[in-house]
């Protein structure tokens, strides 16, 4: 018996793939699988739709928003016939009313970036301020219905936020593990507000990563983070809630911050399989954004390389996005490959005005998010020089996708609009030295006045 007969026979329509093309294993879906057991591969979840009626479903999506059942309430449940999860999985759902995060236009960033109109749909306005709370819910779902005891994650903060979270509204145990003194400060009491053991590891985010792999291999840690296809599976309804949003009029091209791979990688997953059901005729161009110092997609797709590029010691002050050898760059590609889509980098200069100017729009986000106004910015610029192939057109129609809220790292808005923004500092206890001075091109200072009404009024010209 085949691989593929014996996932078909265990009856849930929903199985693992692996997804290197000269493996394609298939495994049951109720096993705690990360990785092909072959080939250690990444894999997919693959769901067997053989009766969708698309306007029946997307009628239902519509009068859902109506309903008062948690479930419906849910911007990720709302769109559960896209989850992996049988009707009586659905006992187990953990969740919080996560979604529904508007699309928002940015008139201010459109002139900045030189389109004619640029929304942005603000996936931080979660209930833990960012993305991760898409896939979460589903993967703490997963964890429930496997009985689990204890869940892990490496993580760069908002991961590990997230995770706690949905753990405490579990009674799950939760592990987290991020790279000491390299997570922004809202994160972390996040994780430590939550309740969970929050192990500081001495290395970067790759070191806890490997780590934390090893370890649910050998133990029995469910993992969280993103190679786990539940997560990426809660993500994809990012795409499904955004064309709900938009009365499925697709745009041209979305844009998405990249980091460990995970989000730009479920949207290419969300993509196909909405074509391929026919919920969509268009499919909107993906670009991923990565700084500068942290582009190991950008360097793979730039050099053709069939194996990744990593960035040793990978660096950005966009922490969320600090990531040299992102676990879901397999995947990634073969979402820019099916969307026609492209990898773009942008320096800590561009992040840090594009987020004040998104400021501008009465719009807050974390320095990660603001790579996505920034590449837009940057592909418009690099359009206009004739012998670039990448192109942005002023009418077209773009969505900016933001993944962290601003609170998460005020201290790097602060410091932006004092004139006081570094890419380097070292601290042994305090500050020691700083270098690579960013400049605050849109800083709006505070102003010291004495408490004098006469001197306010004047200075207010009232
Ligand atoms: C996790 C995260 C990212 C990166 O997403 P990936 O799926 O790892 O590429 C970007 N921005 C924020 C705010 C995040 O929390």
């Amino acid at each position: 018996m085949t691989k593929r007969q014996e996932a078909c026979l265990s009856d849930p329509p929903f199985w693992f793939r692996c997804i290197n093309q000269s493996c394609q294993k298939e495994f049951d879906i109720s096993r705690k699988l990360y990785q092909c057991p072959d080939c250690s591969d990444l894999l997919d979840v693959v769901k067997n739709y053989s009766s969708i009626d698309v306007p029946k479903l997307k009628k239902l999506f519509r009068q859902r928003r109506a309903s008062n059942d948690p479930l419906d309430i849910s911007g990720v449940w709302r769109y559960r016939e896209f989850l992996p999860f049988l009707e009586e999985d659905l006992i187990h759902v953990v969740t919080m009313g996560e979604g529904n995060n508007p699309v928002l236009e940015t008139p201010r960033c459109a002139e900045y970036v030189g389109l004619k109109r640029l929304r942005v749909k603000h996936l931080g306005w979660n209930p833990t301020g960012s993305f991760k709370d898409y896939g979460m819910t589903v993967a703490v779902t997963q964890a429930k219905k496997l009985g689990s005891r204890v869940v892990a994650c490496a993580s760069t903060g908002n991961t590990a936020a997230s995770m706690a979270a949905f753990c405490a509204r579990a009674n799950l145990r939760a592990v987290v593990f991020i790279p000491e003194g390299q997570i922004a400060f809202g994160k972390l009491s996040q994780s430590m507000d939550f309740g969970a053991l929050t192990l500081q590891i001495q290395g970067d985010f790759d070191v806890a990563m490997d780590l934390v792999q090893e370890l649910s291999g050998e133990t029995d840690l469910y993992l969280m983070n993103s190679i786990n296809p539940f997560r990426l599976e809660g993500q994809q309804t990012v795409m499904m809630e955004l064309f709900d949003q938009l009365d499925w009029k697709i745009p041209d091209r979305i844009v998405v911050p990249g980091g460990n791979l995970g989000n730009s990688s479920s949207y290419g997953k969300a993509l196909m399989e909405l074509k391929e059901l026919g919920f969509i005729d268009k499919v909107p161009r993906l670009s991923i954004i990565q700084a500068s110092g942290a582009d190991p997609l950008y360097r793979t797709l730039l050099t053709s390389s069939r194996d990744l590029v990593p960035v040793k010691n990978a660096w950005t002050l966009a922490s969320a996005i600090k990531i040299g050898r992102p676990i879901s760059w397999k995947k990634a590609v073969r979402a820019l490959q099916f969307t026609d889509g492209w990898c773009d980098v942008v320096s800590e200069q561009e992040i840090a005005d594009a987020k004040a100017v998104l400021g501008r729009d009465g719009i807050g986000c974390e320095p990660a998010s603001a790579t996505t106004v920034a590449g837009l910015k940057r592909l418009m610029e690099l359009g206009q020089s004739l012998d670039h192939e990448v192109s942005l057109d002023p009418d077209e129609d773009v969505v900016a996708i933001l993944t962290g809220h601003q609170l998460k790292d005020p201290e790097y808005t602060v410091n932006y609009h004092l004139d006081n923004l570094y890419q380097h500092a070292t601290y042994e206890n305090r500050l020691m030295k700083k270098s690579g001075k960013l400049t605050s091109t849109f800083a709006n200072e505070p102003i010291v006045v004495p408490p004098d009404k006469d001197t306010i009024i004047s200075m207010l010209d009232l």
